[in-house]
């Protein structure tokens, strides 16, 4: 166990910061670099966040290795080589580790600890953070480094207790190989990770049957060896392409560059040879492939059909290949999914693919699970389904602010930030990633820096000034919810029941998450507030006891 080191007044550490992931990690580095003394707590038993957990069988990322990785450490970037043009989890979580025992992070980290609460005293401006083991820190901030795709959405199955075979979820796989081998595995859902693994699944089971309830488009992943040459080459000049990224919308560059056509200004055969272009080189370069994808219909479905095409070309009978064009939203409004041979994967004899749309699932059983319409009888059980994206890891923990309210009230009809970085009534709360900010639609990895650079700048200010408390103000944070609603309902996400409105947990309201104006426009915003004394945000009296004299 860490030792406290307690200063009375300033609590035991100046900043708690929960979860060990990609923004976790960063966060230990930079603030504890600027003399904070930081201590972070994580459910894991190593840092990684949701490539800690993520390791079922195919995970991997499809942002290129050499741009899905830091980018504050230039000795960093030189010296870390990855193996594959699109790292596959293995070698992330390796990173990861590489990072925390290259900057001797691992000393302030807690593993195998599940934060419950969070209480902010205004007494004494300070957080009190506990865990599942009944441990309680206090902080002056707390960073909810939480993550975006880190709480598995709940099982809504009646009767899983019962089932006498094995059962996994993707998002908690275990660390030992599991063997599919001479099993009748079923996987349900056909997202990202269902989409990854069930190729793999496929060459191990003796059958394999996947309940499917809405098909998604998918562009071949085209993995590989990174070539020397890419790599040399990016490794001399990281700093250009770092800058590319971060004024680029999604954060990547090595690819096709964006579009500024639109996709209905030129002629069919332009259009078909733009698409053709992109789908060998990755699947979110189709986001930008013209202008005019993600706002107007028309143009949605010239990539729509060309995605479509593909599928009825690789899969061999067509009412299964039918099954499995999404039809129903538009291309983009759910993740584009990036795959290896995963339609292919459907001509194999002994791979099945049934419709839970029409025949959704009723139960689980002793022996398999039944839908309204049959019943089928399975060794394994993979749950491939998802995430309570965006607020679910934030919301399992009990956040209470000013007067005791209640974070989970305070989000009741959606989440509402300002930036995405606070929360109107938690002071000295912030968010990495997080709703109202660009997060899941762009480099996750970049993104997080910029939220933790964002955010040590502010505490270093408080710091410099000698201030106690910085909090949205509830005026700033309802014009911003109001900026993120009617940006998102510009464009053609809401068509779609996806994770990025919420509409894949029962329940759950049903708001746009990401702020979908893109990265450049939201960091100008950010750094805009900054500028103008940091506008929008109420800043509190002085500090009674003041941070870090070590430091001063
Ligand atoms: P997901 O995209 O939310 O997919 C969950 C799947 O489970 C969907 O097909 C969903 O159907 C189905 N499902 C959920 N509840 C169901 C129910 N009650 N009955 C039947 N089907 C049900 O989750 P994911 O695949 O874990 O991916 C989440 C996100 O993680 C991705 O979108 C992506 O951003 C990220 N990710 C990225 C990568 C990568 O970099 N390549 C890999 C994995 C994950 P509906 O669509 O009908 O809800």
């Amino acid at each position: 166990m860490n030792q406290i080191n307690q200063v009375p007044g300033r609590g035991d550490y100046d900043v708690i910061i929960v979860g060990a992931g990609f923004a976790g990690v960063y966060a230990l580095h930079r603030l504890r670099g600027l003399g904070y003394r930081c201590h972070v707590i994580d459910a894991a038993d190593g840092p990684g966040g949701t490539w800690f957990w993520n390791r079922y069988p195919g995970a991997a990322c499809d942002i290129e290795s050499l741009e899905y990785s830091y980018s504050f450490s230039e000795e960093l970037q030189q010296e870390w080589s990855w193996s594959q043009r699109f790292a596959r989890q293995p070698e992330i979580l390796a990173y990861i580790n590489h990072v925390v025992d290259r900057f001797d992070l691992r000393k302030d980290m807690q593993f195998s600890a599940r934060v419950v609460s969070a209480l902010f005293d205004e007494t004494s401006d300070l957080w009190t953070v506990t865990t599942d083991g009944g441990q309680s820190r206090t902080a002056r901030f707390c960073i909810m480094a939480t993550g975006c795709l880190s709480a598995p959405k709940a099982n809504e199955f009646p009767g899983l207790d019962s089932f006498k075979g094995e059962i996994y979820h993707t998002a908690y796989w275990p660390k030992e190989t599991v063997d599919f081998s001479g099993k009748r595995v079923g996987v349900i859902g056909t997202g990202s990770s269902a989409i990854q693994s069930i190729p793999l699944i496929a060459a191990q089971a003796k059958t394999l049957t996947v309940f499917q309830r809405t098909p998604n488009f998918s562009v071949p992943a085209g993995n590989g060896p990174l070539d020397p040459e890419v790599e040399a080459d990016v490794k001399r000049n990281y700093r250009d392409l770092r800058r590319r990224e971060r004024n680029s919308v999604q954060g990547i560059d090595l690819g096709a560059t964006p579009e500024t056509r639109t996709a209905m200004g030129v002629s069919v055969a332009e259009r078909q040879a733009e698409y053709e272009k992109r789908w060998s080189t990755g699947a979110l370069y189709f986001y930008t492939s013209f202008v005019d994808i993600l706002v107007d219909e028309e143009a949605n479905n010239t990539v729509a059909e060309f995605a479509r095409g593909k599928i009825r070309a690789k899969v061999d009978d067509p009412a299964v290949a039918e099954l499995l064009c999404p039809k129903d939203y538009p291309f983009g409004t759910k993740r584009v999914c990036a795959d290896t041979n995963y339609f292919e994967t459907f001509n194999l004899p002994h791979v099945h693919l049934v419709d839970v749309k029409t025949n959704p699932i009723s139960s689980i059983t002793e022996t398999g699970l039944e839908t309204n319409a049959n019943s089928y009888d399975l060794d394994v059980i993979v749950f491939a389904t998802g995430f309570d994206a965006m607020t679910g890891a934030m919301l399992n923990i009990d956040t209470r602010g000013r007067d005791g309210i209640n974070l989970r009230d305070s989000w009741s009809a959606g989440p509402r930030t300002y930036l995405g970085l606070m929360v109107s009534g938690f002071p000295n709360l912030f968010i990495t990633t997080g709703p109202g900010s660009p997060s899941v639609t762009y480099n996750m990895v970049l993104g997080n820096e910029f939220h933790v650079e964002w955010i040590s700048d502010a505490i270093e200010h408080l710091r410099r000034e000698v201030i106690s408390t910085i909090e949205a103000t509830p005026e700033a944070e309802a014009e911003w919810v109001a900026h993120v609603n009617e940006v998102g309902n510009a464009t053609l996400y809401p068509k779609a029941n996806s994770w990025y409105l919420g509409a894949n947990v029962p329940g759950k309201p049903r708001m746009i998450m990401p702020y979908l104006g893109g990265f450049p426009e939201y960091k100008r915003r950010c750094t805009q507030a900054v500028a103008r004394h940091y506008e929008g945000f109420q800043l509190g009296g002085p500090q009674a006891v003041p941070l870090m004299e070590a430091a001063e």
